[in-house]
């Protein structure tokens, strides 16, 4: 194990102003927190944090991720706490610790690939700071190194999959290739071991036959180049076990066929120089044929570039060679590493979704400083997604700006057509919440619930915002219909006419309508009449009612509605068939009329509302409505009064008091005029009826702030 100084030194190696005092304290904190906790392996649990901050201090990372190196398990497996970090370190190694932890703590459920595409992405999404990320990734490579101590079989298996599912993705992805290849090698070693071995001893075999010989075949290459004038980058090595495994998959060969055990990569200046370079190349190897592909001409569907063949090469042996300029390769290098990105339904938009990763690995690549490294790496990538967990732990991924709707109906159409409250981390949280990364939400149904129509204001997924459309419009259609056929059957029974259903199959036909539903939709949506269905089935039928209903305002107020024609506005629900009117704020209770405009349904005024007066030589527009409570729906309305009121300390305290104590619930309050002595108020409250709205304006008028209390009219 790394001793303190020894670790202090590689630091300062590459880092003269590294933190030498910071660095010092975190390996003594970390050796005391762990104590005498040990491994698997029996070694002492602290070699672990160090061995972590030397893989990290390879990668010349700052002072605070070596730190957080040594202190990150410090949280989660000992009786240290976030505070005592915060107070011995800062706040900046408390932040990236508690990141650390936080990632820890999450575990993928089971070892669906569906989820290890959204697992990745979350915790590329909570690594605010890459370090946070680094940090992790050197954790799980020495968990690697060391796995084989582990003895549950299943559990080794399990850590295995989840690296080569996540984290060598997650290294490759931010572009450390080393880290990659390792994990996945050592992945690969532990859920595969059969294929790995007999992989390395055909590649021992070969290299002893002096058939792998990378050195000598590089030396030869850069010569042969060289020697034309050409002036070339030439690397090349052996394939990784896994990636020859991964080969061998793909093209479905056996190890004897593969041909590509070495592979060398030629990048040179320009496009010219790439022919110049396979030219060269082809003129002094004999071609393997049927391995030329030339993707500079046709690139890649997702913009690779490069010439690749294969030739008899150097030693006589098959290599596979690479040409490309320097552009190319690193769209080549990004391409690789934007490619699971590919495989998403997000769309590559040209450049902008890598830009970072482009930008992070030139900066990993030529940095001055770790200091600039870190300046410029905050994953800025998945601002546009939030990932929820359901309380079974199954990851959701949601664009930014999803609510508790948004999830409820990514579970299931059923959970979000019934949602009726969401609890977010455990609390109850209004459905319209914008969820966060990380949240974990329990959405709880009931049967009695539908999708309200006030839901597509705030919901953002589609599905969503579909499921909603399609409910709220096959719920007017039923709406309209069932307005439309008390309609029908109140003009028949008011004429004395039977209302049969023979009747109206009878006339579909003359209105060019498929289904009595249809035509009762037509009446509700009121771009038919009552009286139009009427004349349909008895032409010449004298309506009675078109003389009668002539009835003037004043009639109407005086109580001569015919109350037992009335339609039950019963059921409906507000805002599709049935409006109430915004000026007379209608109660249950109140005389009510309907006023029947086309396309919109009913708005239901109060008898003496002052807007009835521009309807009063529209007598077919009226509609005959009444009041029918339904204990089924038990529904609020919202009634408006104006109050005015003293304007003195408390006297706002105690008139919502009043209106709170008989259980009215203000919904809008609005100073509509106010002086030294009074406030004029307008004030909307929630009232099941007229009956509520009564006692709670006798209870304003006896409170002595009250000056005046009036319902609104029209
Ligand atoms: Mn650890």
């Amino acid at each position: 194990m790394m001793r303190q100084y020894q670790l202090v030194e590689l630091v300062r190696g590459y880092d003269p102003g590294a933190d030498e005092d910071a660095l010092n304290r975190a390996y003594v904190f970390s050796m005391k927190a762990h104590g005498s906790q040990q491994r698997a392996s029996g070694d002492s649990y602290f070699s672990h944090p160090v061995e972590v901050a030397g893989i990290l201090s390879d990668k010349k990372l700052d002072t605070a991720s070596i730190v957080t190196g040594l202190l990150h398990d410090t949280v989660e497996d000992t009786i240290a706490t976030l505070e005592d970090i915060e107070e011995l370190f800062g706040p900046e190694i408390s932040r990236l610790v508690d990141g650390v932890t936080k990632l820890s703590r999450l575990e993928l459920q089971g070892d669906e690939s569906r989820q290890a595409e959204n697992f990745r992405k979350l915790l590329l999404a909570m690594s605010e700071d890459i370090r946070v990320l680094l940090v992790k990734l050197a954790d799980r490579l020495h968990n690697m190194r060391t796995l084989g101590y582990i003895e549950d079989d299943e559990k080794r298996r399990a850590i295995a999959r989840e690296t080569m599912d996540i984290y060598a993705p997650l290294a490759e992805r931010i572009g450390i290739r080393d880290w990659k290849e390792e994990l996945e090698g050592l992945a690969f070693a532990e859920l595969n071991p059969d294929a790995r071995a007999s992989i390395v001893n055909r590649l021992e075999f070969l290299r002893e036959r002096g058939v792998v010989v990378v050195g000598r075949v590089l030396d030869e290459l850069r010569q042969t180049l060289a020697d034309e004038g050409l002036e070339a980058e030439v690397s090349g090595r052996e394939k990784t076990p896994y990636s020859i495994w991964r080969k061998m998959q793909r093209q479905n060969i056996v190890f004897e066929q593969l041909s590509d055990i070495m592979a060398f990569r030629v990048v040179v200046d320009s496009v010219e120089d790439c022919y110049r370079a396979l030219g060269i190349i082809h003129g002094r190897y004999r071609v393997i044929p049927g391995r030329f592909k030339d993707y500079i001409s046709i690139a890649k569907p997702n913009g690779y570039r490069s010439l690749h063949t294969g030739v008899m090469g150097p030693e006589n042996q098959r290599i596979e060679v690479q040409i490309r300029n320097r552009e190319m390769h690193e769209i080549a290098e990004l391409g690789v590493a934007a490619h699971w990105q590919y495989k998403q339904e997000t769309r590559p938009t040209e450049g902008t979704e890598y830009r970072w990763l482009r930008e992070l690995l030139e900066i990993l690549e030529h940095t001055a400083g770790p200091e600039e490294f870190l300046e410029h790496t905050k994953l800025e990538m998945f601002i546009d997604q939030v990932f929820c967990f359901s309380p079974k732990g199954d990851l959701y991924a949601l664009p930014q700006g999803a609510t508790p709707v948004d999830f409820a109906y990514a579970v299931h159409t059923d959970i979000g057509n019934t949602c009726v409250a969401a609890k977010i981390n455990g609390r109850l949280m209004p459905l319209r919440t914008r969820l966060r990364n990380g949240n974990q939400v329990e959405i709880s149904t009931s049967k009695a619930q539908t999708p309200s129509p006030t839901w597509e204001s705030f919901v953002v997924t589609g599905k969503a915002r579909a499921c909603i459309r399609r409910f709220v419009r096959s719920q007017e259609a039923e709406q309209y219909a069932n307005l439309g056929r008390e309609i029908v059957e109140k003009t028949f029974r008011r004429n004395a006419y039977e209302l049969t259903r023979k009747a109206i199959l009878g006339v579909l036909k003359k209105f060019g309508l498929g289904s009595p539903d249809e035509l009762y939709a037509a009446v509700g949506s009121a771009r038919l009449t009552g009286r139009d269905v009427l004349a349909a089935v008895y032409p010449g039928v004298k309506d009675k009612e078109r003389q009668q209903k002539v009835v003037s305002i004043a009639e109407a107020r005086q109580g001569k509605g015919e109350t037992d024609h009335a339609v039950p506005i019963t059921g409906l629900i507000p805002g599709m068939a049935v409006h109430f009117a915004s000026c007379c704020h209608p109660l249950p209770g109140d005389r009510i009329v309907g006023i029947v405009s086309t396309g919109k349904g009913v708005t239901i005024h109060t008898i003496d509302c002052d807007a009835l007066e521009s309807f009063a030589d529209m007598p077919e527009q009226w509609l005959d409505v009444s009041w029918e409570a339904d204990p089924r729906y038990p529904r609020m309305h919202v009634a408006r009064i104006h109050v005015i009121l003293a304007n003195e300390p408390g006297s706002l305290g105690t008139l919502s008091t009043v209106i709170g104590r008989d259980g009215g619930n203000i919904s809008n309050l609005k100073i509509t005029n106010r002086s030294e002595d009074f406030f004029e108020m307008q004030i909307d409250i929630e009232v099941a009826d007229i009956k509520q709205l009564t006692n709670i304006i006798a209870a304003l008028r006896a409170t002595s702030v009250i000056n005046a209390v009036e319902r609104a009219r029209g």
